[in-house]
This record gives C-alpha cells, structure tokens and sequence, in this order.
C-alpha cells in the first residue's frame, strides 16, 4: 500500500521520499499515485492547523485522507521504519517515567517501557 505521509512542517526527523510532503498540496499531478493519505500532527496545539491539512488534501485526492498521531491519541501499537520518522531512527521505548504537566506522553503511554 502506497502511503503519503504529510506533515505540518519539516524538521531533521521528517522522511524525505517521494511519499513525505509536508504543508499544504502541490499540484495533482505532482503526487505519486497513491492509496491514503495521512496527516501526521504531534502537538495538539497544531490540531486545527492540520485538520485544515487535511481539508486540502481532500480537494487534491480521490483516496482516503486520515488525520492522526500524538495529538490525536493514535495508538502507537507498532513501529513501521521510515513511515513517519526518517529511516535509521527508532525509538527504544515508550511512555515516559516523568509528569511534565504540559505533556501528554505519560497519558497516552504510561511508564516507560521497552
Ligand atoms: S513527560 Fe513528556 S515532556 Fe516530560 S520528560 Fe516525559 S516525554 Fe518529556
């Protein structure tokens, strides 16, 4: 299954293939041919800003746009290398031990664990 991952903005962790996009669509004719697009949003605060993203996805594809991640309380179940993370960089835990009163890790995750 061919999957586009977009993200609200770029940084040193964003995958960089023909599948990554980040920010608003380009042109239709400028996508890979594709089976869903996801919008990949970490912070909550960026939650509006990326179901606006979405909306602009939809007008650009026929295909299904689903909105997820941290922000959204997706399940973290798996661990798929390159798909929202770039290649090489995984994660050996999850959850976090502390309580940072803004975060949600701990919520969401628990304690840490391997
Ligand atoms: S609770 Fe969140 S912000 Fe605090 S240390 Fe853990 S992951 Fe980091």
């Amino acid at each position: 299954m061919k999957i586009i991952r977009v993200f609200l903005r770029r940084n040193s962790y964003t995958p960089t293939d023909i599948y990554s996009f980040y920010g608003l669509p380009p042109l239709s004719n400028l996508i890979p041919k594709h089976d869903e697009v996801h919008i990949s949003c970490v912070f909550t605060w960026d939650k509006v800003k990326c179901e606006e993203l979405a909306f602009q996805w939809e007008g650009q594809t026929n295909k299904p746009v689903k909105i997820g991640g941290p922000a959204f309380g997706s399940q973290a179940d798996s661990f798929v290398q390159g798909m929202y993370i770039k290649p090489n960089i995984i994660f050996t835990t999850r959850g976090c031990n502390n309580q940072c009163p803004w975060c949600i890790v701990q919520k969401l995750e628990g304690n840490a664990k391997c």
